[in-house]
């Protein structure tokens, strides 16, 4: 058990100073396989000694069982608890140099603090074409220049040779040369270059395909100006630069619009003055091309951008030319964390709320919070944004361990929106749309403007239900009812994916009075269409952004600024500008308020705030049309009189009277299996053994459960869990570390699944 070091106020930073790293005899190899078994596997040293000997963190091919797997060298041991003579030399050493050392020692906090194998961690954390163990050096292409004999020879001079003199002449516009392709690209050949290198007038130089741009070295960092900024963001940014070049974690919480992207710009350069790299991460669903292209257009810098589109080549090359520092800024979804950087200056967290940045499977990790690990290990400033703080993130601001900033005000003149509860009790809805918004939508577009419907369901309808005997249309493998689609018409189940036909009758009493119930987007998107036949209805959800330009031609028709109708889910409410639309109405904000996760509140505040966001951000105010059937519900109401900020403050005080996170700390250990039966018995025997350990070992953590998760059954099996709760860190992780190993050597566990997640944010 290693000794528990809690002087760290956040997370339990291990001592991994790498007493293994340098030269060492090395007679075992402790090798990190991916998979999930946490124990390194000992090997010995191939005969051929690396170029400058065994050390961790090469990479090297094993066999493994039947198959040949690439591992990496975690440890160099003196000797294996395994007979000499059973060990297999490792079969071939793939590295001549160990993997970053930011990078492994990142990998090694991850696996620890989340309990997880090494092997996987170092897997999950690489780009998949290292994990197949090609070499990590930079993709190089061809670049093509005159010679001083070239720059001497008048291009008429060639005479007859029209395309040699064309090349010549382009070459000549040219002053740091061109690349390969650019030149074939203009029809010229490789013969025709071949030809003038012949004649000494051109040569070409290899270079690496990312971050060389020599066009640009002359340059400096920026490519347009700066926007001067407002009194609070130039207050923000001076404060920011205080933080530079030692750990300053800064919660920057400002309004949608405030002008907080503006502020992380500013503060990038200055670290790019300082000759430093950013790593700026945003949630999945913001990183729009909008915003790529905002960052690509300020700065003369080579960037990379790392996101679901780029191919295995493109990251294999963004993650070497971070590690190299010729990339200087690299922009990236939740995994981005896990880049190499030479110079890291500055960690940017936007949204940093956002849920996408936990990783929900395998390796469970919070991108959030290992920025926050790795800005305090490398001593450089983390700077988290959003309009809407999670709890974590306040209570350290307000506890003084975060510097807190603020942009109260919406840059430039757009107005903050207005925010209206519509009550839906007693009255009529058409596609989920009361009376009341109906007419403002109308007033809206009758004005030219354009208006945003929020639904967060995607589907015609959530249901199917007869009128005549109650019956519900639920999926055989979960405890879920199936969404009515209409394109195609369908009843699917979105946890497990289950398809069926749509009924004629009712399938229990075979009435013909079967109707949907409630609304989608579909439906919602279907009853726009009929009452405002003259305007676009777009519809913005998982399903009708399938297509691949589906999203890009939709934000097209809406940037041209005419009267349009949006009805989406979240997709829409995130990271997206849209400063035409000044109304906004969200259908049902009810499930949030009434869920039985303690998260949901806060979750679903977060939510509407940013859906909110989305309206009045030119000159004409916004208004928020909130439908709900609890419009007295203390939380809405003051979410929308007193804003987030209020009550996010009551929230913390309901948390912390709770002993709920973030006053207290929790581990999930969930399973699941076919039986139910076997579910349980297993978690109420590992349950009980954990307990006797608890106290024999004084450990101050809780154990509640075994419970069975919020929805039971998916996909016809069962799921249950398990819960951890302790007021410090150090306490749940040592019960933790203790219940993973118990977990690993129980047999009956090999016959279900199970998976133990550290700081959960969703109880499903
Ligand atoms: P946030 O990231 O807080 O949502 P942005 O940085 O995207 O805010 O700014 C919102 C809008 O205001 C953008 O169109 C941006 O160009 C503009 N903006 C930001 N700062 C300024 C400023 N100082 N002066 C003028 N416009 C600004
Ligand atoms: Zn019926
Ligand atoms: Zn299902």
């Amino acid at each position: 058990m290693v000794p528990l070091d809690l002087h760290n106020w956040m997370f339990r930073v291990p001592d991994t100073t790498d007493k293994t790293a340098a030269y060492l005899p090395g007679r075992v190899l402790g090798i990190a396989i991916p998979g999930p078994l946490r124990d390194l596997f000992d090997y010995l040293p191939a005969r051929n000694p690396p170029r400058h000997g065994w050390q961790a963190g090469l990479r090297v091919r094993v066999e493994f069982g039947r198959r040949q797997l690439v591992g990496v060298i975690a440890e160099l041991r003196t000797e294996s608890s395994f007979p000499m003579e059973k060990l297999k030399p490792v079969t071939e050493v793939i590295d001549d140099e160990p993997l970053p050392a930011d990078w492994l020692w990142l990998c090694r906090f991850t696996a620890r603090y989340y309990q997880h194998s090494l092997g996987d961690t170092f897997a999950q954390a690489m780009p998949s074409l290292l994990r197949q163990g090609r070499v990590l050096e930079a993709r190089t292409r061809e670049r093509w220049h005159l010679t001083d004999k070239g720059r001497a020879t008048e291009p008429a001079s060639l005479g007859r040779a029209t395309r040699q003199i064309a090349l010549l002449e382009l070459l000549a516009q040219h002053r740091h040369g061109l690349v390969h392709t650019a030149i074939t690209a203009q029809g010229f050949t490789r013969q025709q270059l071949e030809t003038l290198r012949g004649r000494d007038l051109i040569t070409s130089l290899e270079e690496p395909v990312t971050g060389t741009r020599p066009e640009h070295a002359h340059k400096g960092v920026l490519a347009e100006p700066d926007l001067s900024l407002n009194d609070e963001q130039g207050r923000a940014l001076a404060h920011l630069h205080e933080g530079l070049g030692h750990f300053s974690p800064t919660l920057l919480e400002g309004v949608t619009g405030s002008g907080k992207t503006e502020v992380y710009l500013q503060l990038i350069e200055a670290v790019l003055d300082r000759g430093g790299q950013a790593l700026v991460l945003v949630p999945e669903i913001g990183l729009t091309p909008q915003t790529l292209e905002r960052f690509r257009r300020r700065f003369h810098v080579p960037q990379v951008m790392l996101h679901s589109g780029v191919s295995d080549g493109e990251r294999l090359d963004g993650f070497e030319a971070a590690r190299s520092g010729r990339a200087r800024i690299v922009i990236g979804t939740r995994s981005a964390i896990f880049t190499p950087m030479a110079k890291l200056g500055v960690i940017i967290v936007d949204e940093e709320h956002d849920g996408s940045f936990k990783q929900q499977d395998g390796l469970r990790y919070h991108a959030r919070d290992l920025a926050l690990v790795r800005g305090k290990q490398e001593g450089i400033p983390v700077v988290l944004g959003s309009a809407t703080p999670s709890l974590e993130s306040l209570r350290h601001a307000r506890e003084g361990r975060f510097v807190h900033l603020h942009l109260y005000q919406r840059a430039g003149r757009s107005q903050p929106a207005r925010l209206h509860p519509i009550d839906l009790r007693g009255r009529m809805t058409l596609g989920g749309l009361s009376t009341q918004s109906l007419e403002a939508i109308e007033t809206r577009l009758t004005q030219g403007d354009q208006v945003l419907v929020f639904i967060n369901r995607r589907g015609f309808a959530p249901t199917l239900t007869c009128h005549a005997c109650g019956w519900l249309a639920e999926c055989d493998n979960c405890d879920a009812r199936m969404t009515l689609h209409r394109h195609p018409p369908q009843l699917t189940c979105h946890h497990c994916e289950r398809t069926r036909p749509l009924p004629d009758a009712c399938p229990a009493c075979g009435s013909g009075d079967v109707r949907p119930q409630g609304a989608g987007t579909e439906r919602t998107e279907e009853l726009l269409g009929e009452k405002f036949p003259d305007v676009p209805v777009l519809r913005i959800d998982r399903d009708s952004t399938q297509r691949k330009d589906a999203m890009s031609e939709a934000l097209a028709v809406i940037r041209r600024g005419e009267p349009c109708l949006l009805v989406g889910t979240q997709m829409l409410a995130k990271g997206h500008h849209f400063p035409h639309v000044t109304l906004v109405v969200v259908v049902n904000a009810d499930s949030g308020l009434y869920a039985a996760d303690f998260r949901a509140l806060e979750q679903s505040a977060q939510l509407l705030i940013q859906v909110a966001g989305r309206a009045g951000r030119a000159e004409r105010p916004g208004e928020v049309l909130i439908q709900t059937r609890h419009p007295e519900d203390p939380n809405l109401l003051t979410l929308i009189q007193a804003g987030y900020p209020q009550l996010a403050s009551e929230l913390l005080e309901e948390r912390r009277v709770a002993q709920l996170p973030p006053y207290s700390h929790l581990a999930l250990l969930r399973a699941e299996a076919p039986d139910q039966q076997q579910v349980e018995q297993w978690l109420l025997k590992i349950g009980a053994a954990l307990r006797q350990h608890l106290t024999d070992s004084n450990l101050r953590v809780d154990c509640l459960g075994p419970v069975p998760a919020p929805m039971e059954r998916r996909q016809n099996r069962y799921h249950a869990q398990l819960l951890l709760r302790a007021d410090k860190r150090g306490a749940l992780h040592e019960a933790a570390a203790w219940l993973v190993t118990l977990c690993e050597k129980d047999r009956d566990a090999r016959r279900l699944r199970w998976s133990l997640d550290i700081d959960p944010i969703g109880m499903a």
